[in-house]
C-alpha cells in the first residue's frame, strides 16, 4: 500500500471499533488512480444484532438525558469536526474523488453546520409539544418523543454530510443510530464515529455497520429498529420502503432526480450559464439536485451555447489534492461504467448533438491520475425529452440543453417525469419567477442560483424522488413521534352510563 493508505477499518459499537466475525472484507479505493486505500470489514448478521442491542441499550439513557447536556456533546464534536477539517476533507476527497477545493470548503462545513444548528434547535425548545386548554378544567398537551434505534443508511457521494445530516436531527431528538456507509465510500464512518465519541457522547448511541446491500437490507427488516432515513436511488429507495413497511417502520427517503433548469427570456445570461455549470458539472455531476435537463428559450440557444463554451475550459481536472483542481473523477468503476454507457447512448442511439467533452478522459488529464475513472465535462444540445439522456437520471457531469418556445411549454415539460426532486429558474422578473416555481412539481426550488443547502431549509423530493425531508426545522419531525394526553380535573367523568 502507499503513504496514502488508511488501516483496515473495523466496525463500531460499545463506543469502539470492532472487528466483523464474517471474516469477510472489500477494498475501497481512489477513484482519482484506481488505488486500493484500505480493506474494510463487512458486517455480519450477528454483528449487525451487536449493534442494535448496543444502540438499544444506549437509549434508555441517552433519551432520558437533558435537552441542555445532549446539545453540549453534540456542539463539542462540531467543534472538533471543524477544526479537523481538512485532515477528514482529504479523506473525502480520496474516498469519492472529489478535489479537495470541494472537500475543504463543503462537504465537512455542511455536516457540521447541521449538527449545530439541531444543537441550538433543541436547546431552544425545537422539541416543545404543545399545550391546549380545552375547558377551564381541561387541557390537552402533545409530547415529541424519540422513536427508538434509528437506521442510516447513505449514498457515496456526500459520505460525511449525509451522515451528519442523519445522525444530527436523530441524536438530538433523542434516538440513537446504526449507520452504514455506502461500500463505496466508507473511510468516514469510523472518523465520525471516534469524534462523537471523543465529544462524549456514550457508548452505543452512535454505531457504523459496514457492508453493501444486503447490510443495509438486514437493518430494514430488523425488528429493533424503529426508522430507516435512506439516501440512494429510487430503485433501492423502493425495496428499502417496501421491506421498512413489513414492520411498520417510519421512513425518510432521499431519492434521485432529473431536475429542471428553466432560463427565461430575460434572464442575465451570464448568471444562467454559471448556474448551469454549477447544476451538471459541481462534483462531476454527482448531485442529486442537478439541474440537468437545461430548459432555453429557441431564440437564445445560439447565446447561451456560445457562452457556456467560452467558459467550459475554467473545469480543470487534475490531481484532486490540488489547490486549482475543481473537477475530479467519477467515484468508481461501477459508476464509470454507468456513466460512460449514457453518453454513448447519447450519441449513437439517442443522436442528441454532443456540444463539448464525450466518453473519454478530459484531454488535459495529469498523467499522474490516467487510471482513475475519468469522464470530461459532458454537454448535449437538440435534445428532446423522450431521449434516454432526457429521462434517466445519469448522475455524472452531463447536461443536456432543451429549447422551447413559450414558458407554458416549457413549464409543462419540465414537470414531465416521475422524478420531482428539484428545480430552478433564472429570470430577472421576480413575480414571473415565483409563479413559475408555484407550477414546478419539485421539494426543492431556487430562483437565481441553484445547489445551496443551507442547515435552514428543509429539503426533500416529491413524487418518486422521495418522501419526507432533511434540515430545518421540519426535518427533526422525521425524528420524534406524538403523544397526546387530556388531562380532566372536573373530577367527573362525563359518563352516558347512568340511571335514567
Ligand atoms: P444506492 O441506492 O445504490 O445505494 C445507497 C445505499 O443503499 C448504499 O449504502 C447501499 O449499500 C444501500 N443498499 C443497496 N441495496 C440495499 C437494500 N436492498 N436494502 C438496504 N440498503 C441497500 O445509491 P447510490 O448509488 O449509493 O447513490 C446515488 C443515488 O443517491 C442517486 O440516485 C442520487 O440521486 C441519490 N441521492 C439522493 C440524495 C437526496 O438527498 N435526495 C442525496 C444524495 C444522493
Amino acid at each position: 500500500m502507499d503513504k496514502t493508505a488508511f488501516p483496515p477499518q473495523g466496525l463500531y459499537y460499545d463506543g469502539a471499533v470492532q472487528r466483523a466475525t464474517s471474516g469477510k472484507t472489500f477494498q475501497t479505493v481512489d477513484p482519482a488512480t484506481a488505488s486500493a486505500l484500505a480493506s474494510v470489514d463487512i458486517a455480519s448478521s450477528s454483528d449487525i444484532d451487536h449493534a442494535v442491542v448496543s444502540a438499544q441499550r444506549a437509549f434508555s439513557s441517552w433519551s432520558k438525558t437533558p435537552i441542555p447536556a445532549r446539545a453540549r456533546i453534540l456542539l463539542k464534536a462540531v467543534e472538533i469536526l471543524r477544526l479537523r477539517n481538512d485532515e477528514i476533507a482529504r479523506i473525502e476527497t480520496l474516498d469519492t474523488g472529489k478535489a479537495f477545493s470541494e472537500t475543504s470548503t463543503v462537504d465537512v462545513i455542511t455536516g457540521a453546520d447541521v449538527l449545530e444548528y439541531y444543537a441550538g434547535l433543541i436547546s431552544g425548545g425545537g422539541l416543545n409539544g404543545e399545550t391546549t386548554q380545552l375547558r377551564e378544567d381541561a387541557w390537552v398537551y402533545t409530547k415529541k418523543a424519540p422513536l427508538g434505534v434509528c437506521a442510516g443508511i447513505g449514498a457515496w457521494n456526500y459520505p460525511i454530510q449525509i451522515a451528519l445530516w442523519k445522525s444530527a436531527p436523530c441524536l438530538a431528538a433523542g434516538n440513537t443510530m446504526v449507520y452504514k456507509p455506502s461500500e463505496f465510500t466508507p473511510l468516514h464512518g469510523l472518523v465520525l464515529a471516534q469524534i462523537y465519541t471523543e465529544a462524549g457522547l456514550p457508548p452505543g448511541v452512535f454505531n457504523v455497520v459496514h457492508g453493501a446491500g444486503d447490510v443495509g437490507a438486514h437493518l430494514t427488516t430488523h425488528p429493533g429498529i424503529a426508522k430507516v432515513s435512506f439516501t440512494g436511488q429510487v430503485a433501492t429507495g423502493k425495496k428499502v420502503a417496501g421491506s421498512a413497511a413489513g414492520s411498520m417502520k417510519y421512513v425518510t427517503m432521499e431519492l434521485g432526480g432529473k431536475s429542471p433548469l428553466i432560463v427565461l427570456p430575460d434572464a442575465d445570461l451570464e448568471s444562467a450559464v454559471d448556474g448551469a455549470m454549477l447544476a451538471n458539472f459541481f462534483s462531476t455531476g454527482q448531485v442529486c439536485t442537478n439541474g440537468t435537463r437545461v430548459f432555453v428559450p429557441a431564440t437564445l440557444k445560439s447565446d447561451f451555447e456560445s457562452l457556456l463554451l467560452s467558459k467550459m475550459k475554467y473545469i480543470r481536472a487534475g490531481p484532486t489534492m490540488d489547490a486549482n483542481t475543481n473537477y475530479g473523477p467519477l467515484s468508481s468503476a461501477t459508476h464509470y461504467e454507468k456513466v460512460v454507457n449514457y453518453i454513448r447512448h447519447g450519441i449513437e442511439q439517442d443522436r442528441a448533438t454532443l456540444l463539448y467533452g464525450g466518453p473519454d478522459p478530459p484531454a488535459s488529464l495529469d498523467s499522474s491520475v490516467r487510471n482513475g475513472y475519468w469522464v470530461a465535462p459532458t454537454v448535449f444540445t437538440d435534445c428532446t425529452d423522450n431521449m434516454k439522456i432526457v429521462q434517466e437520471e445519469i448522475f455524472g457531469p452531463v447536461m443536456s440543453i432543451l429549447t422551447y418556445d413559450t414558458v407554458d411549454e416549457a413549464v409543462r415539460r419540465a414537470n414531465d417525469t416521475p422524478l420531482g426532486l428539484a428545480a430552478g429558474v433564472f429570470t430577472r422578473d421576480i413575480n414571473l419567477a415565483h409563479r413559475i416555481i408555484d407550477r414546478l412539481d419539485a421539494g426543492i426550488t431556487w430562483i437565481n442560483s441553484w445547489g445551496e443547502s443551507p442547515a435552514e431549509m428543509p429539503v426533500g423530493g416529491w413524487k418518486m424522488s422521495g418522501l419526507g425531508v432533511e434540515n430545518g426545522r421540519r426535518g427533526i419531525e422525521a425524528w420524534v413521534r406524538n403523544k397526546s394526553t387530556l388531562v380532566d380535573m372536573g373530577g367527573k367523568i362525563a359518563t352516558v352510563f347512568t340511571k335514567l
